[in-house]
């Protein structure tokens, strides 16, 4: 065999597992096999000048390469079961904390010293969200900011290309079982080792499927998260966010009964686009060098849909709404809120005579004209309750983003080792449907590299 462990997909996932199997035995040979570059290559065009809109690269600098999605991300490792995917159900929840808690140890010792670690532990924001029907999600918060996030990464190269060999710009096409392991193939080379780790993430979700339909790995739709990312002066949720860094809270709508949740909040940070497969959704994210904060805070508002029998295509049903979008706004649609429970579309001029200044350039629209009635609902319904603990969140001038879509991976049928039925097949992170989050797909690398140590 080339290698005794091959990894697809330099994310966190692949990153924690070659950390782990390396320092545990620093003998094995391992190869991680990357389609997008290295992280000082990692480049988007978009400049807001010369090119303004995604050109659809060959390789998304924003959602491929060393770090994988995460790399340009905030960089919050959050520690619970309550949210960021369902590592607990297959580990056990006590070793999902504990595997949390030894990847922010490393994040520290790699260059994320002196961040913040904030805590909804003894919080009076809890009782004061019960109060107004809201309910606030426990979690512990490392905040590495974009900034320390990728020293962290960079550092992390550093020790661990000493260690592995790294295949970057290498899409992985083909895994085929041969005896006493697998054949990788990439492109025109092809590469065999005993064991595998398929850690491709959210933008390897379609290679996934074929992956599992060629191999015969069982596989279930999972949800869709769809919904707008909010922006108003930092100032009104400053009561949360200084406490709390990131607040998950959840509401059931008194009309239809579904659950809004907020979701990556960002303190003083900016909105960013995201591309999924040549869509364009929004994101956002936030710096830990005051130097680079804004007056704005943003997050999300995601409403989650799962379809069974007899429509499974919960990922389709989502990108169709961003295409809309898309249409529409050659985008990201912007609208104030006022106009929006006014039933207008927001112009350029009513956005610049509002008080709150867009940190992302995008086109002015009618997110009523791209969003389901329901969903809709249920995010003015939200933002109505939020004003209750953040009074001034239903200000006309709040801006929101459309759409927001967070695309899960489907379900891969996995034992509780993570493996799939293929012996020494592991599939980890986001790429498994098992985990939406940076500390949740890096403790499933660590966790799938301790069990292959056992092993050996
Ligand atoms: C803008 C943004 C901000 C985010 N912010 C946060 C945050 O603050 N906190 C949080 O917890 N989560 C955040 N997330 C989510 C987080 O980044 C992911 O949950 C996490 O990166 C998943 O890690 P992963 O290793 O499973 O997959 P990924 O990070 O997606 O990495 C997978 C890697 O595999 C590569 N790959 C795919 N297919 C192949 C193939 N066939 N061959 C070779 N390589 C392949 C990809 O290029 C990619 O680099 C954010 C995501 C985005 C996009």
């Amino acid at each position: 065999m080339d290698y005794d462990i091959i990894i697809i997909g330099a994310g966190p996932g692949g990153i924690f597992a070659a950390y782990e199997l390396s320092k545990g035995d620093p003998s094995l040979r391992i190869a991680v096999f990357e389609s997008g570059n290295e992280l000082d290559k990692r480049k988007c065009p978009i400049d807001g000048d010369k090119v303004k809109a995604c050109i659809n690269c060959e390789h998304c600098s924003i959602m491929s390469g060393f770090g994988g999605a995460g790399a340009f991300s905030d960089g919050k490792y959050n520690i619970t079961n309550d949210f960021g995917g369902t590592l607990h159900e297959y580990i056990g929840k006590r070793e999902a904390i504990g595997l949390m808690e030894y990847v922010d140890e490393i994040n520290l010792s790699h260059g994320g010293e002196g961040t913040k670690l904030y805590s909804t532990a003894s919080t009076s924001i809890k009782k004061l969200c019960m109060q107004n029907k809201l309910k606030l999600l426990d979690a512990q918060v490392r905040h590495l900011g974009t900034d320390k996030n990728l020293v962290v990464l960079g550092n992390l190269f550093k020790e661990l290309s000493e260690k592995v060999d790294f295949l970057f710009c290498t899409p992985v096409s083909e895994i085929e079982p041969i005896e006493g392991g697998y054949r990788v193939e990439a492109g025109a080379t092809s590469h065999t080792c005993e064991r595998c780790i398929v850690s491709v993430g959210r933008s390897g979700s379609k290679w996934m499927e074929g992956l599992c339909r060629k191999l015969d790995i069982p596989t279930e739709s999972n949800r869709v998260d769809i919904g707008v990312r909010v922006e108003l002066p930092a100032t009104l949720f400053a009561h949360l966010t200084d406490e709390l860094y990131e607040s998950k809270i959840v509401y059931r709508t008194q009309k239809s009964g579904d659950n809004v949740r907020t979701f990556c909040m960002n303190p003083r940070g900016i909105v960013v686009n995201e591309n999924t497969n040549g869509i364009i959704t929004v994101n956002g994210h936030s710096f830990e060098d005051p130097q680079r904060q804004t007056e704005n805070t943003n997050f999300a508002l995601l409403v989650s849909k799962h379809f069974t029998e007899p429509f499974k295509d919960s990922n389709g049903y989502g990108e169709s709404i961003a295409r809309l979008s898309n249409m529409l706004g050659g985008g990201v649609l912007l609208q104030r809120f006022g106009d929006l429970i006014r039933g207008r579309r927001s112009t350029h001029e009513r956005i610049r005579e509002g008080f709150v200044t867009p940190t992302l350039t995008a086109e002015p629209g009618d997110l009523s004209l791209v969003l389901p009635k329901r969903i809709l609902d249920a995010i003015i319904e939200m933002i109505y309750a939020l004003d209750k603990i953040a009074p001034g969140t239903a200000n006309d001038d709040t801006l929101l983003y459309g759409v927001e879509v967070k695309f899960y991976n489907m379900h891969v049928k996995l034992a509780s080792n993570l493996e799939t039925r293929h012996p020494g097949l592991y599939v980890i992170g986001d790429g498994s449907g098992v985990t939406h989050s940076l500390s949740h797909a890096s403790a499933s690398g660590v966790f799938v590299a301790r069990d292959i140590l056992g092993k050996l």
